[in-house]
């Protein structure tokens, strides 16, 4: 297997961190505007007078939508290997009259729609790869689609929704394309590569289009994403100001010691032992160091590897863990105590620790951007109804739109999608066999996506 950009390629590779929604992600009762800081911009907003008709659009649009994603999902293909998708979505988009880019990050696609007045620039992004996972659910469009990731025979499976944010954003174009004359301001959609990370050795995603400049030519003053999830109920969308998904860092600890027979521990220095006192006083951090009343951490040590047989105590001991954080300062406090107690617990007892944290592995926090988050829940509100927008808790997943969102204000926001009356608990998680969707979502989400372009435009 190809390296990845730093030496410990297998576990720092970026598709380990990525937007796993798995974790029963639910909308609390929290009112949303509970949170909103004062003076909330939202009265600023003036509800867009195009809104209805794109509405309307959205109503007769929406089986193709559900037949382009279920066609997504019938082919769904890895990270930086979009290829099929990226052509059916530029030449739909060639066939609206948008001016159109391909090749962007590898596979990326790039349409640039100029209004007929002048304004803003507003980015629209989704997500066009699926993931090594064999599908289980028995729909006639299902996945049958196998490949070769890292050396297994694997399927391939949109066990994220990632087909959907595709189609809907495909949509979404459609409706904006029709009222072209009328738009204050200019949208660049973003059909993005590598969400759930570049094979080993490759850059991709976001970040990767970023570096190559989507963000510039014409500049983009905001940024919109949605995503769809299979855990909270059709007809919601959940959002939080600030931070809502966590940033990221991997790390490996590697313990130094003294190699020595079982039976003679007296002449080692034990790595086994120095890397169980590592890995208990790494939980102080969280637990001891962290103001967990601001915003919560995790800090896990997901495999230690050492020794080859039970009567020798072995010379090393190496160690992976994923380190999260909601604010840049929490990033820097996590990653000085962890190299802090790892080397001192290892230099009391005689040994050495060394502690390798790759930038490359870094995700930024998901942040929404405070002042447009507040300004833009109307918009949401509009189109899912007030009681429908919800305050989501933190996730501790991570999502590459924060590589878009270090650079331009923006705000990523959660579409439900569990058929009516699931128990989430009992609802299949994403990135796993059963994942599904209800279909009946998109209309919310394209209806949303609308809401927050026109209303910033002010149409
Ligand atoms: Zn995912
Ligand atoms: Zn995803």
């Amino acid at each position: 297997m190809t390296l990845f950009r730093f030496n410990f390629s297998k576990i720092a590779n970026k598709s380990l961190a990525l937007c796993f929604m798995g974790c029963a992600i639910l909308s609390t009762t929290v009112s949303a505007q509970s949170t909103l800081p004062k003076g909330n911009a939202a009265s600023q907003l003036t509800k867009s007078k195009l809104i209805p008709k794109a509405f309307q659009q959205v109503e007769a649009l929406n089986d193709k939508v559900i037949q382009w994603r279920r066609d997504f999902h019938q082919h769904p293909e890895l990270g930086n290997s979009e290829h099929r998708t990226a052509g059916i979505v530029a030449k739909h988009l060639e066939s609206l009259g948008i001016e159109v880019k391909t090749g962007v990050a590898k596979t990326g696609v790039v349409g640039l729609l100029k209004g007929g007045k002048p304004g803003p620039v507003i980015a629209l992004r989704a997500d066009m790869d699926a993931l090594p996972v064999t599908e289980r659910v028995d729909l006639p469009f299902a996945s049958k689609v196998k490949t070769t990731y890292n050396d297994q025979e694997v399927g391939v499976m949109h066990a994220c929704g990632h087909d959907a944010h595709v189609a809907m954003l495909m949509g979404v174009a459609e409706i904006l394309a029709s009222m072209k004359a009328e738009l204050k301001g200019t949208v660049k959609f973003i059909f993005q590569p590598a969400e759930e990370g570049a094979p080993v050795g490759e850059e991709g995603g976001a970040e990767l289009m970023v570096k190559e400049g989507v963000l510039e030519n014409p500049k983009v003053d905001v940024i919109f994403g949605l995503h769809i999830n299979s855990q909270t109920p059709v007809g919601t969308l959940t959002y939080r100001p600030g931070g809502i998904m966590a940033g990221v860092n991997d790390m490996k600890i590697t313990i130094h010691g003294q190699q020595a027979h079982g039976a003679y521990p007296w002449s080692s220095v034990d790595p086994i032992v120095v890397s169980a006192q590592i890995v208990n006083n790494l939980q102080t951090i969280v637990s001891r160091s962290l103001n967990v009343t601001e915003n919560p951490g995790v800090i896990t040590i997901g495999s230690i590897h050492g020794g080859v047989r039970s009567n020798i105590i072995p010379e090393k001991v190496e160690m992976l863990g994923t380190i999260r954080s909601f604010t840049a300062a929490d990033e820097k406090l996590f990653i000085e105590r962890i190299k802090a107690i790892a080397t001192k617990t290892a230099e009391a007892a005689g040994a050495k620790a060394e502690v390798q944290i790759p930038y490359s592995s870094h995700y930024p926090v998901t942040f929404n951007d405070i002042t447009l988050t507040a300004k833009m829940l109307l918009s949401l509100q509009n189109a899912a109804g007030v009681d429908n927008v919800k305050l989501k808790p933190p996730v501790t997943g991570a999502e590459d739109f924060s590589f878009f969102q270090e650079k331009v204000p923006g705000l990523f926001y959660f579409l439900g999608a569990m058929p009516k009356g699931n128990d989430p608990l009992k609802t299949a998680s994403h990135h796993t066999p059963d994942f599904y969707l209800d279909e009946s979502s998109f209309v919310l989400g394209m209806k949303s996506l609308l809401n927050l372009t026109l209303d910033y435009f002010g149409n």
